[in-house]
C-alpha cells in the first residue's frame, strides 16, 4: 500500500531523512522506533504531503504523493488536488487539538460533511459507529473540554477515520497522556490493528510494539537502520544502534 524510496529531505542544511527505504503491505501495522530527532515525525509528514520531500519518491496505492503522472510526464499536484490525495490518508498526533467550540459528534462528522461532501446522515451514522469503536458511544454531545485526555485522542482518532482513510498514520499518539490513560488508546488501535486497517505508528510504546506491530522498523539518523517482527527487531536486535536505544527500555 506504502512504498517510500529513498526519500530526502532537508531544513536548510540539516539533512533529516537521508533516503528512506520503507513498503508497508495492505492491513499491515508498522511500528517505526527511534531517538529523538531521527526523522520520525518529518517521514510521516512526507507520505501525506504535510512536508515537501527533496527527493525520492512515495507511493500510496497508486498514487504518487505531490505528483501525477501525464502522457508520461511527473507533474505537481494544485493544492486541491493534493488535499484529494490526503483524504486517504488519517494521521492522529500527539497533541489531539479538537475544536474545542465543537462537540464531539460536530469534530468527527466536520472534514466528511464540510469538506469531502458525504451525505450529512451517512456521515452522522458512521461518526456514531466510529464512537462505538473507540468505545465513546456516550459522548457524542459532549463538549471536548469536559473528556479526559485519553478519551480526546480516542476521538481524535475517530475524527481520522471519518473520510474512510485506507491508511492511518500515528505520530506518538500516547506521549502527552498521563501514564493511566495510555492503556485506553493503544487499546483502541490494537482494535483497528484487528480490524486489518493499515497503519504505521511512531510510539516509544515498546509493549505495544511488540504485540501489535506485524514489523518494526528503527530508524536512526534520518535512515532506516533494521527492520523486521518484533521478535526479531526488539527481542534480538542486530544493530548497535537498535540495541544502544532498546537497552533504555529494560
Ligand atoms: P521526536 O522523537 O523528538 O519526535 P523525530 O524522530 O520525530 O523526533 P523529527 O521531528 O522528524 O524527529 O525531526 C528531525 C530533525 O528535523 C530534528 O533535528 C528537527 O530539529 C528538525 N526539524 C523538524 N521539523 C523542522 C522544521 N519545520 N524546520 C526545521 N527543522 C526541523
Ligand atoms: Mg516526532
Amino acid at each position: 500500500l506504502v512504498s517510500a524510496r529513498n526519500v530526502h529531505k532537508s531544513y536548510g542544511h540539516n539533512e533529516v531523512l537521508k533516503g528512506i527505504d520503507l513498503d508497508v503491505f495492505p492491513g499491515e501495522v508498522v511500528v517505526i522506533l527511534g531517538p529523538s530527532g531521527s526523522g520520525k515525525s518529518t517521514f510521516l509528514r512526507c507520505i501525506n504531503h504535510l512536508e515537501d520531500m527533496n527527493g525520492g519518491s512515495i507511493m500510496v496505492g497508486d498514487q504518487q504523493i505531490g505528483y501525477e503522472l501525464k502522457k508520461g510526464i511527473l507533474h505537481r499536484l494544485s493544492p486541491r488536488k493534493i488535499a484529494h490525495q490526503r483524504q486517504k490518508i488519517g494521521m492522529v498526533f500527539q497533541q489531539f487539538n479538537l475544536y474545542p467550540h465543537m462537540t464531539v459528534l460536530q469534530n468527527i462528522v466536520e472534514a466528511p460533511i464540510g469538506v469531502h461532501k458525504f451525505p450529512r446522515h451517512e456521515a452522522i451514522a458512521y461518526a456514531r459507529a466510529l464512537l462505538a469503536t473507540v468505545g465513546l458511544s456516550d459522548k457524542a454531545d459532549a463538549w471536548p473540554r469536559h473528556l479526559s485526555g485519553g478519551q480526546q485522542q480516542r476521538v481524535a482518532i475517530a475524527r481520522a477515520l471519518a473520510i474512510k482513510p485506507t491508511l492511518m498514520l500515528f505520530d506518538e499518539p500516547t506521549s502527552a497522556l498521563d501514564p493511566e490513560l495510555v492503556g485506553e488508546v493503544l487499546a483502541t488501535m490494537r482494535t483497528l490493528a484487528d480490524q486489518g486497517l493499515t497503519m504505521i505508528v511512531v510510539t516509544h510504546e515498546i509493549g505495544f510494539a511488540r504485540e501489535a506491530a506485524d514489523r518494526v522498523v528503527f530508524m536512526d539518523g534520518g535512515v532506516v537502520v533494521e527492520q523486521g517482527p518484533p521478535e526479531q527487531v526488539i527481542a534480538d536486535p542486530q544493530h548497535p544502534r537498535t540495541q544502544a536505544f532498546l537497552s533504555r527500555f529494560i
